[in-house]
């Protein structure tokens, strides 16, 4: 199997066969490329497990086709969770819930509570329609590349990590291009566990309510590890003057550098890539993962990048380059 068209019925039908019979599929989402199982059957998410290489105690999102589809794998869910599905499905948003006890146990790390998500992304609707209509009424599926890496964003980078034998669906380049913004919402008021493109301020006016501060036990999973989202060079994170100071030091012997900043910066050495940054951050969040793999790909050893600006919309950018420069 290879990549296919995520438009063509046929490679739609051939994925619902294949998670039918407990293969794993890649498929878009607007937020990155997943790697699907069917929800409900433990054996196939452990085979999502061990060729991710992630460890059994990070569950996945289990998604859905629409938000009646929850009641499949969640016992209960608040008012406010219950608005917040209302106002952002579907799209980019996991919420949290009770886990009904008898399913999808092995896509939940065995804990009593499931994360769930409804993605906007047409070919993901599609699929998951599908899925539904043959009795498998939610994929578990992170994103689709080796534990601890660079998210996916476009069908090439899921085939680069995981070869031909995996059958992915092309849905083009993610819209969002990083992971959902995730909210608990099992413990009495909405915590943001995770920052996305939807953030804390547009939360808390559809919940109703305030967010709760993210204690020490709400720290679960891969998404709130300090070191994630690392590419293979060593990613610093600096302001525009460090960025340029550093390059005049080096002058023309720089080289294995790339350089990614909103302010126009130039290098005296023409071995230094240097990429200038959207001005804003759903244009930067689009494109950054596929940059870091281009940088990657050209075999520099340092990302120097300008930090993101303060300002919430840029919450999720900051939180995927903070955990990627902590791996360095
Ligand atoms: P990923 O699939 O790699 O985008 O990450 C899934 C994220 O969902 C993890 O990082 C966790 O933070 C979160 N998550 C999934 N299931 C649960 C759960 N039952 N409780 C708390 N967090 C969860
Ligand atoms: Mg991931």
């Amino acid at each position: 199997m290879t990549t296919r068209d995520g438009k063509d019925t046929q490679a739609i039908a051939q994925a619902v066969e294949a998670l039918a019979q407990g293969d794993l599929v890649g498929l878009p989402t607007e937020t990155v490329y997943g790697l699907a199982a069917n929800a409900c059957d433990d054996a196939a998410v452990g085979r999502v497990f061990s060729l991710k290489e992630r460890p059994a105690n990070h569950p996945l999102i289990v998604h859905v086709a629409q938000a009646q589809d929850v009641r499949h794998f969640a016992a209960q869910a608040s008012d406010f969770a219950q608005r917040l599905m209302q106002t952002f499905w579907p799209g980019p948003l996991t919420v949290i819930l009770p886990r009904q006890p008898q399913v999808a146990a092995a896509a939940a790390g065995h804990l009593p509570t499931v994360a769930l998500r409804c993605p906007a992304h047409p070919v993901a609707q599609t699929l998951l329609a599908a899925c539904a209509a043959r009795g498998m009424p939610g994929l578990a599926a992170p994103s689709a590349n080796r534990f601890g890496r660079v998210s996916p964003t476009q069908a090439a980078h899921v085939q680069a990590e995981f070869g031909p034998a995996l059958l992915v669906l092309d849905g083009g380049p993610c819209a969002v291009g990083i992971e959902s913004a995730i909210v608990d919402c099992t413990r009495g008021a909405p915590v943001l566990l995770r920052p996305g493109q939807i953030d804390g301020a547009l939360i808390e006016a559809a919940a109703g309510c305030a967010l709760r501060a993210r204690s020490a036990a709400d720290a679960r999973a891969p998404g709130t590890l300090a070191a994630h989202y690392a590419p293979q060079a060593r990613l610093r994170l600096m302001d525009a003057a460090q960025i340029r100071a550093a390059l005049d030091v080096l002058g023309a012997g720089a080289a294995h550098i790339a350089v990614y900043a909103r302010a126009p910066v130039r290098a005296a050495s023409r071995r230094v890539i240097v990429r200038r940054m959207p001005q804003n951050a759903a244009a930067t969040a689009r494109e950054l993962f596929a940059a870091l793999r281009e940088f990657d790909a050209a075999g520099v050893k340092l990302i120097w990048v300008e930090a993101p600006p303060p300002e919430p919309p840029w919450d999720g950018v900051r939180d995927r380059l903070a955990r990627a420069a902590a791996s360095a």
